[in-house]
């Protein structure tokens, strides 16, 4: 039934003690490990697998009941969860001088040939929220925003370099900007090449560093930033300013700036998409009899609205082109206004007749 004999694979007796199978896994790994000279990937995974399998408890004494087609959970380069490595550095030789995290590293990035890869001078993207009034947004507008983030220093012009003084060859790396390093594990030594920490790559370090950033480049200050925020902009609305977010170190690339938008709510007139929506109050008589009404839109502009005669409460007529300019440039959509008809609560002797005659009336 079992595809695949771990006991085997491992060379170990089906009674094998726990003890037995990590000697054994672990002599086996070392031998087999693809960066070794004799290494071989396909047996290395082989190799894992019956490991994952058979220090397992549960899984063994389910392999030994019905072999290894049980739950199919291949082994892949980068499927080391189930090996506990507190475990692995402790049973090998008792040595611990590697710390878990690199090579855990190694792991990820393909088993120590390459390690990760990052711009270290790069400066941080920002990200901020504006909030304007949902008048603004009839127009183009330019806001001016402090933020308080790295800016290139000035005195040394985000080299780091003390003006004035030169640059001499990193000592930590000897000029190439990268360094290497032999990493120790259970399985033998590699070596990994990285950027140098110390001049970031660039080979040289400042003879003196800059007395302001203290070599740094930049420097943490208060920034006003111009943003220009288009017509018909909505809320989460994002605008990206390039180069304006943190600066990077030592004349690294900046960051970008993320500015998201936030329309407020405005207590009159109510955002659908790029329509406006209101409720207009209108008594008993302007319902019945219709009637001419001035109101102020969203730019508070006076403009009549017609109201026909005979409507319901919750009417809602349009006027056209008094909503949100299309955030395209061209256009804008529609204003809907909504008839509410307001019942008087307090009315004078002469109103109360009237309505008493209304009555009679029928009405
Ligand atoms: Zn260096
Ligand atoms: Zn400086």
């Amino acid at each position: 039934m079992a595809s695949k004999d771990y006991y085997k694979i491992l060379g170990v007796s089906r009674n094998a003690s726990q003890e037995e199978i990590k000697k054994a896994y672990y002599k086996l790994a070392h031998k087999y490990h693809p960066d070794k000279k004799d290494g071989d990937e396909q047996k290395f995974k082989e190799i894992n697998e019956a490991y994952q399998v058979l220090s397992d408890k549960n899984k063994r004494a389910q392999y030994d009941q019905f072999g290894s087609t049980f739950n199919g959970q291949g082994f892949s380069s980068q499927g080391f969860n189930n090996v506990n490595w507190q475990d692995f550095a402790s049973n090998f030789g008792g040595t611990q001088d590697f710390d878990l995290e690199d090579l855990f590293d190694m792991f990820q990035g393909g088993f120590g040939r390459t390690s990760r890869k990052r711009d270290t001078k790069k400066g941080n993207d920002i990200e901020v929220e504006v909030v304007i009034s949902l008048e603004s947004v009839l127009e183009n507008q330019t806001k001016h925003i402090k933020i308080n983030k790295f800016i290139s220093c000035s005195r040394c012009n985000g080299s780091g370099r003390e003006p004035g003084t030169s640059f001499k060859k990193c000592p930590t790396c000897g000029g190439s900007g990268r360094i290497e390093e032999v990493k120790k594990t259970f399985l033998g030594n590699f070596a990994q090449v990285r950027t140098c920490p110390e001049c970031l790559g660039e080979g040289s370090i400042p003879e003196h560093i800059c007395n302001v950033c203290e070599g740094e480049g930049r420097v943490k200050k208060e920034e006003t930033i111009e943003i220009k925020i288009p017509q018909g902009i909505d809320t989460n609305q994002v605008i990206k300013v390039k180069g304006k977010g943190d600066a990077g170190r030592k004349g690294g690339e900046a960051g970008d700036l993320y500015v998201r938008i936030v329309v407020e709510k405005d207590p009159v007139f109510e955002r659908k998409g790029d329509d406006l929506l209101m409720e207009l109050p209108i008594s008993i008589s302007q319902a019945v009899l219709g009637d001419k009404i001035k109101i102020k839109t969203l730019e508070k502009k006076e403009i009549f609205v017609k109201i026909p005669d005979s409507v319901q409460t919750g009417k809602i007529l349009k006027v056209s082109n008094r909503g949100i300019p299309h955030f395209s440039g061209f256009g804008r959509g529609d204003l809907y206004i909504q008839l509410i008809v307001s019942i008087p609560q307090k009315l004078t002797k002469e109103q109360k007749e009237l309505f008493e005659k209304l009555k009679k009336e029928g009405l």
